[in-house]
């Protein structure tokens, strides 16, 4: 079976074998130590190091993962029971169920044709339990922040950013994670870099920083050497990335750069072959220079075009292709929400309430650019390792397709 998986996991080389190495000859596995213990490497610090000064943030924590990153912002935040948080209804499960966890109601808003949260429909969504916005990059297409932060300011509301499908890309020359409060990164297999699992938290903000630290490892302030009583102001849990992780993670980080430059070239080529085809638009792009590139996106004219070029593709329209569509979130759909949630405003969730996304979703279809993945229906495309023919190739066979189209119609 063909490789799956984000454009970080197929470029694993001897940069990250190297890293882990030092920490398996060190023998020193833990993310605390002494700057003198024998063996230690500090991979978890330098990764955080890195990712700041590539992200152009004042603050990092590591995670274990892209699930516990939003868990950990939304304690930072002090978002909890009776809170609501405005989200979007196509976004991975984490982003709604992580503030079901921290006990507020997720409260489901629609996307635009850039397939992320449309900041006209936000506004009629506020009532005076909202405290926060949790806009999501989705497939690496940068918000339109601008306006979402402009709302936020007006009513005095939080913003998080789950960058987990954007690591790395930018919106008017600011890495996302640093325009809202704070920012949640994955580093799972699926994503522009990867440790197999892995994450981390983004701050310009000290207090939102040791509150985001301290919830990830049991309250403790950030760095802790040894055993510190006294000092801790929160109860936490344990989300601490170990060294091994941290070393892939470093390693990782510093191909950022060179990987999006990467994916952006292939893209431009790819898109580059399509342009003047008929029955699509590719979807909005709300920041073309920003974007990580990870997935062309077109939006079929009609639901009938989106099926019948799927089913030459072997794929399914973003409606249907399994993850990241509240309309397949069995997990929250029709359902009480947790016994410590109060919903004074009685949400629900149910299929179809989202109208304006289920119809842009019936007739999108993700082609893999970076990261190839049949949960974002993305199992057919290029990847990051495409040659100039085999990117012709995968271009003409599309052309192909979208063509014969016009033989049904
Ligand atoms: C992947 C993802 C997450 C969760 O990341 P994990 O590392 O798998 O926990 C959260 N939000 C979005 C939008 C994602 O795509």
């Amino acid at each position: 079976m063909a490789r799956t998986g984000g454009p970080g996991s197929f470029v694993f080389g001897e940069e990250e074998k190297k890293e882990v190495l030092d920490v398996l000859e060190g023998r020193y596995l833990f993310r605390y130590g002494a700057a003198d213990a024998e063996g230690f490497c500090h991979k978890v610090v330098d990764y955080e190091d890195e990712l700041r000064k590539v992200m152009n943030a004042k603050h990092a924590v590591a995670t274990t993962s892209g699930t516990s990153s939003l868990l950990a912002s939304l304690a930072a935040l002090g978002i909890g029971a009776g809170d609501e948080v405005i989200v979007p209804g196509y976004t991975f499960i984490a982003s709604i169920s992580s503030i079901m966890i921290s006990g507020a109601i997720p409260v489901l808003a629609e996307i635009d044709d850039s397939l992320t949260i449309d900041p006209t429909k936000i506004e009629a969504l506020i009532t005076d339990k909202t405290k926060a916005i949790l806009p999501v990059h989705m497939l690496g297409n940068p918000c339109k922040m601008d306006q979402i932060m402009e709302i936020a300011k007006k009513h005095n509301l939080l913003v998080l950013e789950d960058c987990c499908q954007a690591v790395g890309a930018s919106y008017k020359g600011k890495r996302v994670g640093t325009i809202g409060d704070i920012g949640a990164f994955s580093l799972n297999v699926f994503k522009t870099i990867s440790s197999g699992d892995g994450g981390a938290v983004i701050t310009n903000d000290d207090n939102l920083y040791e509150r985001a630290f301290g919830y990830h490892d049991q309250g403790h302030k950030p760095n802790r050497l040894g055993v510190e009583v006294g000092n801790r102001s929160m109860v936490g849990v344990n989300m601490r990335m170990n060294e091994l992780t941290g070393a892939v993670a470093l390693a990782q980080t510093r191909k950022l750069d060179w990987i999006l430059s990467t994916l952006r070239s292939k893209k431009a080529k790819l898109k580059g072959m399509l342009q003047d085809l008929p029955y699509f638009k590719f979807r909005t792009i709300n920041d073309p220079e920003g974007e990580c590139a990870t997935l062309l996106t077109l939006v079929f004219d009609t639901k009938e075009l989106a099926e019948a070029f799927c089913a030459k593709t072997g794929g399914r329209p973003i409606a249907y292709s399994g993850w990241h569509v509240y309309n397949n979130m069995e997990q929250i759909l029709g359902k009480m929400l947790p016994a410590k949630t109060c919903n004074p405003n009685d949400q629900k969730y149910e299929k179809h309430m989202l109208p304006q996304t289920d119809d842009i979703l019936d007739r999108a279809v993700n082609i893999s650019v970076g990261v190839v993945d049949k949960g974002l229906g993305a199992g057919y495309g290029i990847n990051i390792l495409s040659t100039d023919e085999e990117i012709e190739a995968v271009g003409n066979n599309i052309r192909e397709l979208i063509l014969s189209l016009g033989d049904n119609k």
